[in-house]
């Protein structure tokens, strides 16, 4: 299930009942203070916190979070594993569980939260449904050869370790995202608007809303919660191919 965003401000009731309903609760969020309030929820509260390790894969680490809940499943245990935001939104340990435990016959389901993404439309006044919004995960971007739509926004996920083919750091340098800024330069002038975005994750913080130019972003300060917006670059282009074909279809000759 998703804790959401903000300390106390986004857990659903349903959410609520899943941590209650369990026998054991696995826990995997940075923040200290968040996990000591899931701690107060339930008296067994195991926390994955520990398997992430600069220098380890972040594969492995993810691997090793759905073996932990799986082996309380086999168990017998009713298990429920505790994730900030929303557990299925950029974030491979609690899909890979649900379907472990699907796989052997276990009934296994997700519960959302209030992702990253959701505390950006708010913050940051940005409707997806406008012009189309597009998300990537940065380094995704980096190795495999997309085609963006400089028309729609593009939100970019965890610049902060971008171009990290080792999948082992906890950041990367600026010249990986020098490589980034080159990437997005080829669709997006240099001079175009980038925010840098951090919803607030405590009652009493303001979420960073930093805005920069997109040429500026190899050497802006890029953390683990650091999230990227770039507005349209283009206006939306009519296809009028398809106008046509639906004017005929409405009003036939
Ligand atoms: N499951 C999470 C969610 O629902 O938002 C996302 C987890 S993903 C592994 C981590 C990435 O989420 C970060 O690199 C960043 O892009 C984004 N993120 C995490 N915390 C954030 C925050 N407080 N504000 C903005 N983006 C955040």
């Amino acid at each position: 299930m998703g804790l959401g965003m903000m300390l106390g401000a986004h857990l659903t009731p349903r959410a609520l009942g899943r941590i209650e309903q369990a026998d054991v609760v696995f826990v995997a969020v940075s923040d200290p203070l968040v996990e000591q309030w899931v701690q107060g929820m339930h008296p067994d509260v195991r926390s994955l916190q520990p398997l992430y390790a600069e220098g380890k894969s972040r594969h492995d680490t993810y691997r090793e979070m759905a073996a932990m809940m799986l082996a309380e499943v086999r168990a017998g245990k009713r298990v429920c594993g505790v994730f900030y935001g929303h557990p299925g939104v950029f974030a491979q340990a609690p899909h890979r569980a649900v379907a472990m435990a699907r796989e052997e016959g276990f009934e296994a389901s997700m519960e959302p939260g209030v992702s990253a993404e959701d505390c950006l439309y708010a913050d940051l006044g940005i409707d997806p449904g406008e012009f189309g919004c597009q998300h990537y995960e940065a380094s995704q971007l980096m190795f495999y050869r997309r085609r963006l739509d400089t028309s729609a926004y593009l939100v970019i996920w965890q610049p902060g370790v971008a171009g990290d083919r080792s999948y082992r750091r906890f950041s990367t340098p600026a010249s990986h995202r020098k490589l980034l800024v080159d990437l997005l330069a080829v669709d997006y002038p240099l001079d175009h608007e980038c925010t840098i975005y951090e919803a607030a994750t405590l009652p009493i913080q303001t979420p960073r809303i930093e805005r920069t130019s997109l040429g500026s972003l190899a050497d802006a300060r890029l953390d683990a919660q650091s999230t990227l917006v770039l507005p349209p670059c283009k206006p939306l282009r009519r296809n009028e191919a398809l106008l046509e074909r639906l004017a005929a279809i409405d009003s036939p000759a």
